[in-house]
């Protein structure tokens, strides 16, 4: 009898299946599964599965399947389980529809009796809540059954995504891909051009359509268009194929992506662009400032300005620590060596990989290369656990920096976008710290999974050690101003431009963490008072009804001495 063999892996565990070619459907994939693949797979009976094929689209199990050759293995998961979600649960001994309808029953009654939920049910009821949320929005708990998989329905699955990842749907996409498209024809005014050099710039006052076509006006404002030959609707492409590729997460979305560049892009302002002079006054981009587009070539700021779009590409809200504690594919693809910055980095050349988006397309050779060299060693300089290897060069190379040299050129630009990416705080204070709390979302998030999750708990992510105040302090005194005050040795000027609205930041959180303190201070004397004035008034009791006892060494009393 002829047979095939189909190969696939099944949990990285290579596995083949040898069928005859004239095999039955119902013996393959059927209701009643005697089939090869759900017994490799250790498929319950109503579980689901799914396989792919190596460029990760999924296929359909039948015994029409394209054979194919160890090399080329097809990849065969089991995706969230097909089944009861309250029988499973249950199964495993807790019922959360059961357990919510108890709780309803029990505030009914209590309602009915006293009046008013109180204190305890309430409470009850937001731990019940906050349950339920993180079983419907853990990924990896998925086979409970509970999981709302968000995602867009037709697009093609990552297999990185280990956790629900907000990815934008399509109707989204379409949407903002329109209006960019209506607005990208109109001439964005003088004003805002020149507003868009500052790093006053309130990202908050526009929205993503918006954003791109600023992210247009910056392309062609620094002559990239002329000078590299960038086809209008291929530029619209490439920034809607990025914006399409940042997730709707609290921090490292769009709108970052449009701060970190837009903060590279005012330090690229020309003199001759400066047209009033009370621009000189208001501007103080780090770039412009140091003139530094006649110390450069274009394709160095082409590096740049593309590295600082491209940088966070797919970030799907959990850092590097994350991606290697929970052994994600991210950084098993990647050997646990920046993960997330391989990952960005590679999604941005996919994207230039599609001519219809490469704005490079019209480039030599040569200089494509020198581009892409240049990026990804820009993107791979963001990852913060390299900050200290990066800072040490730059130091060791600044006192006798020359321009004319690539080495020290290409450290220059590594700080530079390390520069912008962290620069929340060189902004306004009403511009900054919304970033904050949108960070500190994205941290909170990370720290509750880790802890659900049973993984090692980031300390500056952990929502009971963390505070706003005690996360900037920290960040600006050993992060922020040592890597901006080197730069400042290189370009003294910046010293007025960018470190002191840093060091205002690191006052206004120095302030607010000792009013921190002292509320917690205080809180703590108040419920000290109170618990001293209960026991008194229990010792009273206790001395009325026991007048010839005196108190056990354990009771109240010793407390009350304290
Ligand atoms: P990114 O992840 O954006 O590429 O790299 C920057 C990292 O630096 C962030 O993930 C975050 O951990 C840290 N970071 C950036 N800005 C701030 C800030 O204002 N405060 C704190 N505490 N950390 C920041
Ligand atoms: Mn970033």
């Amino acid at each position: 009898m002829e047979t095939k063999i189909i190969y696939f892996t099944m949990n990285g565990r290579p596995e083949q299946a040898e069928f005859p070619l004239d095999c039955p459907a119902q013996d393959v994939k059927g209701p009643f599964f005697p089939d090869l693949f759900r017994s490799a797979a250790e498929a319950g009976p109503h579980d689901i599965l799914k396989l792919y094929n190596p460029k990760g689209n999924i296929i359909n199990i039948s015994p029409n399947l394209e054979p194919n050759s160890p090399q080329s293995r097809y990849k065969l998961e089991v995706v969230a389980a097909d089944c009861n979600s309250a029988e499973l649960a249950g199964a495993l001994g807790f019922d959360l529809s059961s357990m919510e309808k108890r709780l309803q029953d029990l505030e009914k009654k209590i309602l009915i009796e006293a009046g008013e939920t109180p204190a305890v049910v309430y409470e009850m009821k937001k731990q019940v809540d906050s349950f339920r949320e993180k079983l419907e929005s853990v990924e990896h708990l998925s086979w409970l059954g509970l999981f709302k998989d968000l995602s867009e329905g037709t697009h093609k699955p990552s297999p990185f995504y280990h956790k629900r990842t907000l990815r934008k749907t399509r109707e989204e996409c379409e949407h903002v891909q329109e209006k960019f498209l209506q607005m990208s024809s109109l001439e964005v005014s003088e004003e805002v051009r020149q507003y868009l050099k500052t790093p006053n710039f309130d990202n908050w006052q526009w929205e993503d359509a918006e954003i791109m076509v600023l992210l247009q006006v910056m392309y062609t404002d620094l002559d990239f268009i002329a000078t590299f030959t960038i086809e209008s609707d291929i530029l619209q492409r490439f920034l809607f194929e990025v914006y399409r590729r940042y997730n709707n997460i609290p921090f490292h979305n769009f709108k970052h992506c449009f701060c970190v560049t837009q903060m590279t892009v005012c330090s690229r302002t020309s003199t001759a662009s400066i047209v009033l002079p009370c621009f000189l006054e208001q501007m103080y981009g780090l770039i412009w400032l140091t003139d530094l587009r006649r110390k450069m070539d274009g394709i160095d700021l082409l590096i740049m300005l593309t590295s600082a779009v491209c940088h966070d590409l797919d970030h799907t809200g959990y850092n590097n620590a994350y991606q290697i504690n929970a052994r994600t594919e991210l950084a098993l693809r990647y050997n646990d060596i920046s993960p997330l910055e391989n990952h960005h980095c590679a999604v941005a050349f996919e994207i230039l990989e599609k001519t219809e988006s490469n704005i490079f397309r019209n480039l030599p050779m040569d200089q494509y290369k020198r581009i892409r060299e240049g990026i990804i060693k820009c993107i791979l300089a963001t990852d913060m656990t390299r900050h200290n290897e990066i800072l040490n060069k730059f130091k060791s190379i600044l006192p006798a920096f020359d321009f004319a040299n690539k080495d020290h050129k290409d450290v220059l630009m590594m700080i530079l976008i390390k520069v912008s990416d962290i620069s929340n705080e060189a902004r306004p204070m009403e511009v900054a710290e919304p970033w904050l709390d949108c960070l500190l979302q994205e941290f909170f998030n990370q720290s509750d999974v880790e802890k659900l999750e049973g993984l090692p708990v980031t300390p500056f992510m952990d929502r009971d050690k963390v505070t706003k105040p005690s996360s900037q302090t920290g960040f600006i005194r050993f992060v922020l101003l040592p890597l901006f005050m080197e730069l400042a040795n290189l370009f003294p000027c910046l010293e007025q431009h960018i470190i002191d609205p840093v060091r205002k930041a690191l006052d206004y959180y120095t302030e607010m963490e000792k009013a921190l303190e002292r509320e917690k201070q205080n809180r703590a004397q108040s419920e000290n008072a109170a618990k001293s004035k209960e026991t008194a008034v229990g010792m009273q009791s206790s001395a009325d009804s026991h007048s010839d006892a005196g108190p056990e060494p354990s009771t109240p009393g010793n407390t009350f001495k304290d």
